[in-house]
């Protein structure tokens, strides 16, 4: 099977693979007696389809093709309905469940993290639009770490306006704070959002069962002083509820943040300004996937 993946110019065949059978939904699964080989990667310029490749009528959905173009060290191809992950393990795409907007949430898998608009030509957030927020838990597990102790072995220390700040090297996302460091030192009139209250934190989201994007080490809070959420905005309501919008977090800051696969709180409908969030497959320009 061939896959082009848009953006990158380079080509990912993934071959030898045999039917793993019905997979649960988002779990991680061994394929064990199944050999999993996913050729090199090659330039454009590289002959095409190597004459073993199976033929395959595949449709790989949008949102994986992003997958594979964003997280290139863990997914590495796609078939039948399943992505296949560098260990050799796969994951199904999309359970085909209709979920509610809480279950998208809180029993994500890697379809409904595409369920939402990241929606950047707005400064506020469409209504119920929370992309980003909706994780498929087993596929970050997987990359980040699927413990407190697995995801500190990969925590780095990133300087951070004075502070030290742990981040994950998994997936560049230290280096990619490290570039939205270097880029806010130009602007000194941002340095008051700055401050941070928090990066790695092992813990599940304030009332529910999830985990929060803290616990993987690709998530930074600043400028609290400055932030807004949701929940102290409109006291009582509920995740379903019609709520207003707040922010104080400045535009500039927000864009550098982008530039460099960051999403931003302020983006959701259940907004959390103080919050960026390593989430490249958000920012590919080709992130609105149907
Ligand atoms: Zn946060």
């Amino acid at each position: 099977m061939l896959l082009t993946i848009g953006g990158a110019g380079v080509l990912v065949s993934a071959l030898s693979l045999l039917s793993l059978g019905p997979v649960q939904a988002c779990a991680p699964r061994t394929a064990v007696d199944t050999a999993v080989t996913v050729a090199s990667v090659v330039a454009d310029t590289a002959p095409v389809a190597p004459a073993t490749a199976p033929a395959t009528a595949d449709e790989v959905p949008a949102g994986a093709r992003i997958l594979m173009e964003v997280y290139p060290d863990f997914v590495k191809g796609y078939q039948d309905g399943k992505i296949l992950m560098s260990d050799g393990t796969t994951m199904t795409y999309d359970d085909k469940r209709e979920k509610s907007f809480l279950q998208k949430l809180d029993d994500a898998d890697l379809e409904d993290m595409f369920a939402f608009t990241y929606d950047r030509s707005s400064w506020v957030p469409g209504h119920m639009q929370d992309a980003g927020r909706s994780r498929c838990e087993a596929f970050f597990k997987k990359m980040y770490g699927a413990s407190e102790a697995q995801v500190r072995k990969n925590l780095v220390t990133v300087s951070w306006f004075g502070q030290q700040v742990k981040f994950t090297r998994v997936n560049h996302a230290a280096d990619s704070l490290k570039a939205v460091a270097a880029e806010l030192a130009n602007y000194p009139d941002l340095k008051r959002y700055l401050r941070s209250s928090g990066t790695f934190y092992w813990r599940k989201v304030r009332g529910a069962n999830r985990q929060s994007a803290h616990s993987y080490g690709m998530t930074i809070d600043i400028g609290v002083k400055y932030s807004d959420y949701w929940l102290w905005k409109n006291p009582g309501k509920k995740e379903t509820d019609k709520i207003t919008y707040a922010n104080r977090m400045p535009r500039k800051l927000v864009e550098i943040f982008e530039r460099h696969g960051f999403i931003w709180g302020g983006r959701w409908y259940h907004y959390d300004t103080m919050h960026f969030e390593f989430r490249p497959e958000f920012l590919t320009g080709h992130e609105s996937v149907e």
